[in-house]
């Protein structure tokens, strides 16, 4: 009798299965938001530390083997990683992947959009949580709105698509702007995905004071917009709605109103080697060391299995607020 060998899979001990990745290629960013990376904070990582890309690619690789098709590429920012659109290519060659796809603030993407769409990148998730310059820059600790806009014409034109907006939603900071980035989204067939804070780091922390919540945002919208349910394939995070009479979509991500744990499918590789098996919880396992003492393929997926073995069942943002000192930055968001 003839069987067929299993499509091999990642299974947590939850019986969830892995299937993606959020790879940070540098704890940096350019921008200050005052819910993620305090100002003048000066604890980096030093580029040292940081994975090689051909290290990164062999983590990749040993994933992709095991069963993951998707990999975003995050950071702290990962424009400022020099020559991404490199790492970018040598990751879309993997075999088996099928989904490569960036998180930025943009502020780069104008000069980097046409590369990293030739580099194998189809998509960008790119965060902009308000369309008043004076207050972007407020937010983002001087960053300038007008190279965001530039950044997003940029994606657009080179053909990365779908453009997801990401708004982290803050009460009486940028919540009176929610109904305008749905129609900047609109008139650019943009989807939109607004965020709840998450209390990560002292940062983090801080904003819950501005804590929105956002089933009451989405009553909100659906007094102005006819929301209809839409589902997207992914199984992300988000729980969609399609504006009706446009092609926009909006994500509702709602980690803390109410959590979706249950159907958590990813895991974060750290800049510095370190996989991050939830946000919201401190399980960790260093893969640098296992990387840097010349471990075979075969010792790497092993080291990854282990990984996924640690991962739990779900984060505690609401019962221990304190309980998670690093800043998204740091994870990779
Ligand atoms: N620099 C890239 C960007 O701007 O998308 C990637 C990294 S950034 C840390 C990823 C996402 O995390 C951003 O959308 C940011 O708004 C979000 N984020 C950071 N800290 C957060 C927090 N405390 N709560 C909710 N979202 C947060």
């Amino acid at each position: 009798m003839i069987t067929s060998s299993p499509t091999p899979s990642l299974i947590d001990p939850f019986q969830r299965r892995i299937e993606y990745v959020r790879v940070s290629v540098t704890d940096r960013c350019d921008l200050r938001c005052s819910y993620c990376m305090p100002k003048g904070f000066d604890g980096f990582h030093e580029p040292d530390d940081w994975l090689t890309f051909g290290e990164i690619e062999r983590v990749v690789g040993a994933f992709v083997r095991l069963g993951v098709q998707r990999i975003r590429l995050t950071g702290g920012e990962p424009l400022v990683r020099r020559d991404l659109p490199d790492l970018a290519s040598r990751l879309s060659a993997l075999p088996g992947l099928s989904d490569l796809s960036l998180s930025t603030n943009a502020v780069r993407l104008d000069k980097y959009a046409v590369a990293l769409k030739t580099a194998g990148v189809r998509r960008v998730n790119v965060s902009l949580d308000s369309l008043r310059p004076e207050r972007f820059a407020q937010i983002t600790g001087g960053g300038k709105l007008h190279k965001v806009l530039r950044g997003l014409d940029a994606a657009h034109a080179a053909g990365l698509a779908p453009v997801k907006i990401n708004m982290v939603a803050m009460g009486g900071v940028n919540d009176d702007e929610i109904e305008d980035m749905v129609a900047f989204c609109a008139e650019r067939d943009f989807t939109l995905r607004l965020i709840e804070t998450m209390p990560m780091g002292d940062t983090g922390r801080n904003a819950t004071g501005q804590y929105l919540n956002l089933q009451t945002v989405r009553e909100r919208l659906n007094e102005r917009f006819d929301l209809i349910p839409d589902l997207q394939p992914g199984g992300g995070p988000a729980r969609y709605y399609r504006v009706s009479g446009s092609k926009t979509t909006i994500g509702f991500i709602t980690p803390i109103s109410q959590h979706f744990c249950e159907t958590c499918n990813r895991v974060r590789l750290a800049a510095d080697g370190t996989l991050y098996l939830c946000l919201g919880q401190d399980s960790s396992y260093a893969l640098r060391p296992t990387l840097r003492a010349g471990a075979s393929d075969a010792e790497l997926e092993a080291a990854i299995r282990s990984a996924i073995g640690l991962k739990p069942e779900r984060h505690e943002f609401r019962e221990k607020p304190e309980k998670v000192i690093r800043f998204m930055s740091m994870t990779g968001g």
